[in-house]
């Protein structure tokens, strides 16, 4: 079993359908709403967890019912959250979303989210260095970021950065990290200076830049490879690039090669998309497993 340790968000998704999108000042009535757990960091602790790796969360959520049902939803899906910090006087974060007129529009709170401190990380620190992989996204500080490229790199512990949402970061952590994973919008912020060409020949099989529907693009020290993902039906992609990090990272620290890695992600990740929701649609090591 694959020891991932994942650093990151935990969320809830308070959801609300409606035909009409309100101006400014006016008031509709919507359809339906929903809560959904969330967060880059929690949706990659489940997905790795169903895809049968041993998942330790290190977050924190705010000490409100919504923190709660975070925690809840964790520990359903078998992720140990001992590293997960309830915190007073800080809501948990929240996306308030609203699905009007065939569009999304998202207002993100990061609350607790913001609490992710490298003082926290430390001391989860012994979870980290009996880890195979660290998996970790851009729902949190900066600095906590690369403090944790930092322990990744002196402890010899594997880190995958999945830099979502898109922001550029240093050469440090982009030379402490084993893996990045950036879709193709968040590649050009990165790598703004360069072509994806150039950047996919500096960072051969590190850089992995996921191209939906498309699949999966790196540059294996020969070649540049484009993986080509499965053919499905797909219904919802939200949460696919949560699925295919939690999935690389898994197959990675089972020491799977990257080429094998890639494909049992773009599996997973195609599988996603042919259900609705972000933890919905994650599938289980055995659905992966048979349609490979
Ligand atoms: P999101 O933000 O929607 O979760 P993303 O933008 O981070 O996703 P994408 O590049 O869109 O990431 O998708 C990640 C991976 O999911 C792809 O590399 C591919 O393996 C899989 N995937 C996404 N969309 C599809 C699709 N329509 N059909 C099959 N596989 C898909």
């Amino acid at each position: 079993m694959a020891k991932i340790c994942v650093i990151g968000s935990c969320s809830m998704d308070l959801v609300v359908t409606s035909n009409k999108r309100p101006h400014a000042g006016e008031t509709v009535l919507g359809e339906q709403f929903s809560t959904v757990p969330g967060g880059k960091g929690a949706n990659q602790a489940v997905a790795a967890a169903r895809l049968g790796a041993e998942v330790t969360m290190v977050g924190c959520v705010g000490d409100d019912f919504y923190g709660t049902a975070i925690m809840d939803n964790l520990k359903k899906n078998r992720v140990f959250t001992a590293n997960v910090e309830p915190v007073t006087h800080v809501e948990s974060g929240t996306a308030h979303i609203i699905l009007a007129e065939g569009d999304n529009s998202i207002i993100v709170v990061k609350g607790a989210n913001d609490l992710v401190t490298p003082a926290l990380v430390e001391r989860a620190l012994e979870n980290i260095k009996g880890s195979d992989m660290v998996l970790i996204q851009q729902e949190i500080p900066e600095e906590t970021v690369s403090y944790v490229s930092e322990i990744c790199h002196k402890f010899n512990v594997p880190m995958l950065l999945n830099p979502a949402p898109a922001r550029p970061i240093s050469e440090t952590i982009i030379n402490n990290a084993t893996y990045l994973t950036p879709n193709e919008h968040e590649c050009a912020i990165l790598f703004s200076e360069m072509s994806t060409a150039e950047a996919l020949r500096k960072y051969p099989n590190k850089l992995f830049i996921t191209e939906g529907s498309n699949g999966v693009r790196y540059y294996d020290g020969k070649q540049e490879v484009l993986v080509p993902t499965y053919k499905v039906n797909a219904i919802d992609t939200t949460g696919a690039g949560d699925t295919f990090n939690a999935a690389f990272a898994v197959a990675l620290a089972e020491g799977k090669s990257i080429r094998t890695s890639v494909k049992f992600a773009n599996r997973a990740a195609s599988l996603s998309v042919t259900k609705f929701g972000a933890q919905g649609g994650m599938p289980t090591r055995v659905e992966v497993e048979v349609s490979l």
